[in-house]
């Protein structure tokens, strides 16, 4: 990732930036779980820089990590509280 730039509405301007890790508790459905997140962050300020392939990234292994504890409370035979 080097020798690219991303806008940072911070400092408003094309900046180089980095990949760095963020946990986040996401809860769907009465699923609750803890998932790294991938952000862009800016170099000069450290903000956080939004990307959309960055964003298609997060939501995929969101979907993924949300089916895989899906199958797991259904396999717990807890019963799921129902979407209102
Ligand atoms: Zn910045």
């Amino acid at each position: 990732m080097t020798g690219e730039f991303a806008f940072c509405q911070e400092c408003r301007e094309y900046v180089p930036f980095f990949i760095s890790d963020k946990e986040e508790v996401w809860e769907r459905g009465g699923v609750s779980f803890g998932i790294i997140l991938a952000v862009a962050r800016c170099n000069k300020c450290g903000g956080d820089i939004y990307l959309p392939e960055i964003e298609d990234l997060n939501l995929e292994n969101l979907r993924k990590e949300y089916l895989r504890r899906l199958g797991q409370s259904r396999s717990g035979g807890r019963n799921l509280p129902k979407e209102s």
